[in-house]
């Protein structure tokens, strides 16, 4: 029998199948919850302003009896969903490069043309500046995520070296968006252009898969051997 809520959940409001962790009196097991079960219901979050393509919603389990047959069978404790999470997180890692990508190659493109009293905004020393530090933040962000993958190949991969990645990954990625929509004037406020469209998604992609401090309380972890949480 299971009973609580979470809010936040993607794609709650259109799921037919629910992956529920639940504190069970063995520890934390997993559940499979089918829609349309006695009690269990979904709705949707409203006004959001971020990930807007993406339907999250909130979950409510009130007396809701599954079958036994319904528990995830090896999936005992902390380490199933912790271990779904290090999967998702290492995907976040890339998954941003690309939102960078896509405006850092918007950007070029826009101050190569946009031309102000005579020349293009890519002849003023500033612009280039501003350009070669993105595609700093950039590749070392790539180079990160590619040393993850690698060690992942080699089954070494560390929680913390994960939660590394995402949170530098995301971070820079949301400041490459941010300037890049600055770099793109008024032009940068509008869909017209990609740069606001991401630097909005990655505020959610920065949040979700454990916040930032997480990360760095994770981390901070690791470096001290305090556990600050
Ligand atoms: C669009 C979207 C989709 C999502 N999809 C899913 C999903 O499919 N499944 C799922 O399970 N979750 C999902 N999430 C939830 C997401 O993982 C959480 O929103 C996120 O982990 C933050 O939790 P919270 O919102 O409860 O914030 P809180 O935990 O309330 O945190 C609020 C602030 O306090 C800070 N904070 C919290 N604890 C500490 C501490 N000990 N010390 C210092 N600072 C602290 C946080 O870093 C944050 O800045 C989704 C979220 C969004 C926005």
């Amino acid at each position: 029998v299971l009973n609580g809520s979470k809010m936040w959940i993607t794609n709650a409001p259109i799921a037919d199948l629910a992956v529920v962790w639940a504190q069970a009196p063995d520890g934390i097991r997993g559940f499979l919850v089918e829609r349309g079960t006695r009690g269990f219901s979904a709705q949707e979050v409203a006004h959001k302003f971020s990930l807007r393509a993406s339907s999250t919603g909130a979950l409510f389990l009130d007396e809701v009896r599954v079958p036994q047959r319904a528990a995830l069978p090896r999936a005992v404790g902390i380490k199933g969903p912790l271990s779904c999470l290090t999967q998702a997180r290492y995907g976040i890692a890339w998954g941003v490069i690309g939102a960078a990508q896509a405006c850092l190659s918007e950007a070029l493109m826009y101050t190569g043309e946009r031309s102000l009293f005579g020349r293009t905004l890519v002849h003023t020393q500033a612009v280039q500046i501003r350009l070669a530090d993105m595609v700093r933040s950039l590749s070392t962000a790539q180079l990160l995520a590619l040393q993850l993958g690698q060690l992942k190949d080699r089954d070494q991969l560390r929680p913390t070296q994960v939660s590394l990645g995402k949170w530098n990954n995301c971070r820079a990625a949301l400041q490459i968006a941010r300037e890049c929509r600055d770099l793109l004037g008024g032009a940068g406020i509008t869909l017209e252009h990609v740069a606001i469209r991401h630097m909005l998604n990655l505020e959610t992609v920065v949040t979700y898969e454990g916040t930032e401090t997480i990360h760095q309380l994770s981390l901070g972890r690791a470096v001290t051997g305090v556990a600050a949480f």
